[in-house]
């Protein structure tokens, strides 16, 4: 089974990720996206994205690398690359993915059955932008337009297989652990 992961910025979607990363280091691994923003904070190449350039990105367009790939933002791009679930795959591994809800929309239904798309919902807008800024590694324009857009992206929750309700961490691990024990 594959993992695909969306919600709006903020709501914890890669905190899910960590947490399954974490419990079943030889069942999962992260697929890599590749992104034209700028790297925030400790994110390393490779590890979080492949930081591009526009330019390469374009490329990699040109060439069909991407399995999917979306203007997230004004300006930033983000893709999925073809290779990286091979890679994944070859190494025995299942993808968990952590895409945007357009992306993840697009993905299952690509990938349909082999997949469980997962929508992390968070308790409110508020308590969204306070995550946003507690997470201290994103300028508060760039805060400014992930809430514009969070509000557009809640209402397309209802198409994914799967909601967990992160309020406080214990409880959205409880319902991340149910969903995989239920769907592996
Ligand atoms: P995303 O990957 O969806 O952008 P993150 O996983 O980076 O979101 O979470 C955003 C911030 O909110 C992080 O600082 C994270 O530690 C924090 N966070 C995540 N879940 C919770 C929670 N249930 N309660 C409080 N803070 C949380
Ligand atoms: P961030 O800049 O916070 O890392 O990510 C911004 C948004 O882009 C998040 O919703 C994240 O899930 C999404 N994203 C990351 N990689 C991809 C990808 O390969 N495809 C799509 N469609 N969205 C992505």
């Amino acid at each position: 089974m594959i993992y695909i992961f969306c919600a709006p910025s903020g709501s914890g979607k890669s905190t899910m990720v960590n947490h399954l990363l974490a419990m079943h280091p030889e069942l999962f691994e992260l697929s890599v996206s590749c992104t034209t923003r700028e790297p925030r904070g400790n994110e390393i190449h490779g590890r979080e994205y492949y930081f591009i350039s526009v330019d390469e990105f374009r490329r990699r367009i040109r060439n069909n690398d991407f399995v999917e790939y979306e203007q997230v933002y004004e300006g930033l791009y983000y893709g999925t690359l073809h290779e990286e679930i091979e890679r994944i795959e070859r190494a025995g591994k299942q993808v968990l993915f952590d895409v945007d809800v357009k992306g993840g929309i697009h993905l299952k239904n690509i990938l349909g059955e082999k997949a469980t798309s997962i929508f992390i919902c968070p308790p409110s807008i508020e308590e969204l932008r306070r995550r946003l800024e507690g997470r201290g590694d994103t300028s508060p324009e760039m805060i400014e337009k992930r809430l514009a857009k969070a509000e557009e992206e809640m209402s397309y929750k209802q198409q994914f297989d799967r909601v967990v309700m992160n309020d406080t961490l214990a409880h959205a691990f409880k319902q991340l652990d149910a969903i995989i024990e239920e769907t592996k």
